[in-house]
């Protein structure tokens, strides 16, 4: 199969030599510079000739191994109504992150973020049987979301390109086998695409969430933080759980005291006030880890079993003193409900809230055991030993306990995950500290079970002729992003670099020099490799200098350069390098396209 040469002379392409002002990443810069992108709108970009290129490919790659898995390619309009994406409440969850417009006829339409509600109606609307099952469909498909700080280039487009997949399965045994199988052609394809990876796990909490792993490219202009175990395990902060720390012996623990303790509002006045009043028997100072802090959360219930709206619940979480409740990782513990700070009423709402005083003493079990009728729940971070002894609030003005021991003195309603991860904390699989890096997510894999179809009425016959849901995943890769991604790990201070499997063309031509003979070697060199079926980009301009194709050759970024000129001329030879200028050979003209086509065949099986 013979391949066309791309010819400077003709190709649409200007590169440029400055960084375009607003580019913020390299990326960016480098794809603005050597012509694959232009920008159209804040995230919002046009692709040229080259980065079509690109991107032609890695979707070629994406394909291969998703239709290897079985997965069947369809493609859904961008266009959506209103109502699928009402009926899963997604219309107004996604809030001002979707783009909403209205036909001439007042209706109303999105540009979609993602497609799970078609896919289910699809999948609906033509199967009714478990004979049909499994099946997986998955696009390639431009997708909208009204992002509010677009950044980095392709990396947070508001129009960018995903290959979305849905599984389908009579069971969920079948759900995890596709999630399996669509992990697996993850990994191979980011191992194709010469991509670092990391599978992170991005599970949404104890209380009822379903399998996810996020996959992060890491790279420090990352916007995801993820917590790295010395086994290599990975977890998003959202998503870490604390080993449960070893119980402590108080059978040497004194009595709970209640003590006056004026002034001792904060943590700070208190550790004060501590050592100044109550040195500990130890000989130790007193420190703000000896606090058990009180924090009172007020958590929105969205309608359950029990209830026909809305509803807010306040709680108390106990925090170790010196750590800081991280909202969001304690929100994942309370999905679906949301929860924000309680506000002032909140507490003048309820007495037994004794602002810089809240303890254990008056909530949850401890209250319930007094006859308390639905005292506030009491939760304690995963930090708290059993058997450890606290300072602590005892819900009067200006009094506190010492030695107040959990699971001795008091209990809790349960154990969340409500505080910051440190550096140094241990890592869930106990393999050792946990380390932070960040990373891009350049794909997503999701068991999503029964949400989508409970909300849209996919059902189908099983053996017994009964109606049940159908299991599904879903899974997501962000096409544009990938892209982006892979230039910005394979680029250096002059150009892109790329992998020779997405690379625009296998080998770059330079004709150098003013002399017609090396015009002729070249177009004779292009056409033996064209005939090879070899790629070529072939700078063929006439009135340009060699240091304007050598820059414009380490701008676009070809892994082989072969330079056709003045020593062809004198002595006969192509000098063929690899972009960075390094394993440079001087090699016969015969011999030129053997070599191309030798070094490229090592290139692409790396
Ligand atoms: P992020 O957290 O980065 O906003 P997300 O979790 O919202 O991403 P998903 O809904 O999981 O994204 O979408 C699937 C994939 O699409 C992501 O893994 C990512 O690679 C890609 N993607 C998401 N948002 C964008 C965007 N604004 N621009 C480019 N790619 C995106
Ligand atoms: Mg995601």
């Amino acid at each position: 199969m013979s391949s066309k040469a791309l010819r400077m002379s003709t190709l649409f392409l200007r590169t440029l030599r400055e960084d375009p002002a607003d580019a913020d990443v390299d990326s960016a810069k480098l794809l603005q510079r050597a012509g694959y992108i232009r920008k159209a709108a804040p995230g919002i970009w046009t692709w040229l000739p080259l980065g079509l290129r690109v991107l032609d490919k890695i979707e070629g790659i994406i394909r291969e191994e998703i239709n290897g898995i079985g997965a069947q390619e369809v493609h859904f309009p961008a266009l959506l109504p209103r109502e699928p994406y009402e009926a899963t409440h997604r219309w107004e969850e996604y809030g001002e992150n979707i783009f909403r417009l209205k036909d001439r006829h007042g209706a109303d339409y999105l540009l979609a973020p993602t497609h799970e509600e078609m896919f289910t109606l699809l999948v609906k609307d033509m199967y009714s049987s478990y004979k049909d099952l499994p099946v997986t469909l998955y696009q390639i498909q431009t997708k909208y979301r009204d992002e509010f700080r677009p950044r980095a280039g392709l990396i947070r487009g508001r129009e960018f390109i995903m290959k979305d997949a849905y599984s389908f399965t009579v069971d969920e045994e079948g759900m995890r086998k596709a999630y399996m199988d669509e992990r697996g052609a993850y990994e191979r394809i980011f191992t194709r695409l010469d991509l670092k990876y990391v599978p992170v796990f991005a599970m949404s909490g104890p209380m009822g969430g379903s399998a996810s792993e996020e996959f992060l490219a890491p790279m420090p202009i990352g916007e995801d933080t993820f917590a790295l175990a010395p086994s290599g395990k990975a977890w998003n902060v959202e998503a870490l759980t604390t080993p449960e720390p070893p119980v402590e012996d108080y059978s040497d623990t004194p009595a709970a005291e209640k003590v006056p303790t004026p002034d001792a509002m904060s943590i700070d006045n208190m550790v004060a006030r501590a050592n100044a009043d109550h040195p500990r028997s130890d000989g130790r100072q007193w420190q703000a880890s000896d606090i058990l802090k009180n924090v009172v959360i007020a958590v929105k219930h969205p309608e359950d079993a029990d209830h026909d709206k809305p509803w807010r619940e306040l709680v108390v979480v106990g925090v170790p003193g010196d750590r800081v409740v991280d909202m969001k990782r304690l929100e994942a513990q309370f999905t679906p409900a949301e929860i924000e700070e309680a506000t002032e009423d909140d507490l003048k709402a309820h007495p037994e809230l004794v602002r810089g005083y809240i303890g254990p003493m008056a909530l949850g079990p401890q209250a319930a055991a007094r006859g308390v009728e639905h005292p506030i729940r009491y939760f304690v971070d995963a930090h708290i030993a059993h058997g450890s002894a606290w300072f602590t609030g005892a819900d009067e003005h200006e009094v506190d306990y010492y030695n107040l021991v959990y699971g001795r003195d008091f209990t809790a309603d349960g154990t969340v995950e409500a505080v910051e991860v440190r550096h140094g904390d241990m890592s869930p699989d106990g393999s050792g500290p946990l380390s932070f890096e960040r990373g891009v997510e350049i794909g997503q894999v999701f068991q999503l079970g029964l949400k989508y179809s409970n909300a849209l009425g996919l059902k189908v016959l099983d053996q017994n002729g009964k109606a049940v849901p159908v299991w599904m995943g879903c899974y997501g890769i962000g096409v544009s992003r990938v892209l982006a991604c892979v230039a910005e790990t394979h680029h250096d201070d002059k150009g892109l670099a790329w992998p020779a499997v997405i690379a625009p063309a296998q080998v770059h031509v330079l004709a150098t020099g003013k002399n017609a003979e090396a015009f002729d070697a070249a177009e004779k060199l292009v056409a033996e490799l064209e005939d090879r079926g070899i790629e070529v980009l072939y700078d063929d301009r006439k009135k340009v200098s060699p240091g304007v194709k050598f820059k414009d050759a380490e701008l676009i970024g070809v892994p082989l350069v072969a330079v056709v000129g003045r020593d062809t001329v004198n002595n006969g030879t192509i000098e063929v390098r690899d972009r960075d200028g390094s394993n440079s050979e001087a090699v016969a003209v015969d011999a030129a396209a053997q070599t191309i086509a030798d070094r490229l065949a090592a290139l692409l099986d790396k």
